[in-house]
């Protein structure tokens, strides 16, 4: 496909960009103050900021180019209106790691049975949003309204802990997220799948599983 990319430039970006030129994709990176020139591509892809992503999808979207987005901490449902009446996708996910999404799978599943559970999710200390998308939507599929506790400190990647407490018992379902590259099979996924969603808003990769 031939794809735009805001953030080529961040730390996603550059974890990405080779990974989906090895794929056979053509990648033209968008840095902040490009023209955004996306009109003729087949999809645009943007891990950008919180403040950027609505600007850049709209942007897209009104060229008439379908979006992948995993900037997290925004709320795209704005944008499905935009997207559907035009005939285009729009699929945002909080999370693109498959392993990270099994991890909410599973978390759901067990909050069956032991519905006292926190989270604690543990990021680089440059992510700028608190909580994360992840354990957003994971407080969301379990339910109950669960404490999140957010780390950001030098050292660490994205990770994620969701512990289930009951008289006697602790679960502990952990996910370590250890390099970006993690993200890049989520997001070729996303890509090969897009034809096959319906047009507007699709959030979460478990939706593509
Ligand atoms: P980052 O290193 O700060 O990269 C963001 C990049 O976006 C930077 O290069 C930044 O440029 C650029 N940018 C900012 N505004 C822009 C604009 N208007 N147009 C084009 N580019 C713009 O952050 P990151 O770690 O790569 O993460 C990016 C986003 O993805 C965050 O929201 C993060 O939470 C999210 N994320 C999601 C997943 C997932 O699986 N869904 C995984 C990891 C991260 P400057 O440096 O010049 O400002």
């Amino acid at each position: 496909m031939r794809l735009a990319f805001f953030g080529a430039e961040g730390k996603v970006g550059r974890a990405l960009v080779p990974v989906l030129e090895r794929n056979g994709h053509t990648v033209h990176g968008i840095e902040i103050g490009d023209p955004v020139e996306v009109a003729g591509l087949d999809a645009c892809v943007d891990f950008t900021t919180p403040a950027a992503a609505p600007s850049n999808v709209r942007a897209a979207l009104e060229e008439g180019v379908s979006c992948v987005v995993g900037t997290t901490g925004w709320d795209p449902q704005p944008l499905h209106e935009l997207a559907h009446e035009r005939g285009l996708k729009l699929f945002v996910a909080p999370n693109f790691s498959i392993g990270a999404v099994l991890m909410m799978r599973f978390a759901a599943e067990a909050a069956a049975y032991l519905p006292r559970a926190e989270i604690i999710e543990l990021h680089n200390e440059t992510k700028k949003d608190a909580p994360s998308g992840t354990a957003a939507a994971t407080a969301k599929l379990i339910g109950g309204d669960p404490a999140i506790h957010s780390v950001r400190l030098p050292g660490l990647v994205a990770h994620q802990e969701v512990i289930f407490g009951a008289e006697g018992q602790l679960l502990t379902i952990r996910h370590d997220t250890t390099a970006r590259e993690s993200f890049a099979d989520g997001v070729l996924l996303a890509l090969s799948k897009l034809p096959d969603l319906p047009t507007g808003l699709t959030v979460g990769l478990d939706a593509l599983l």
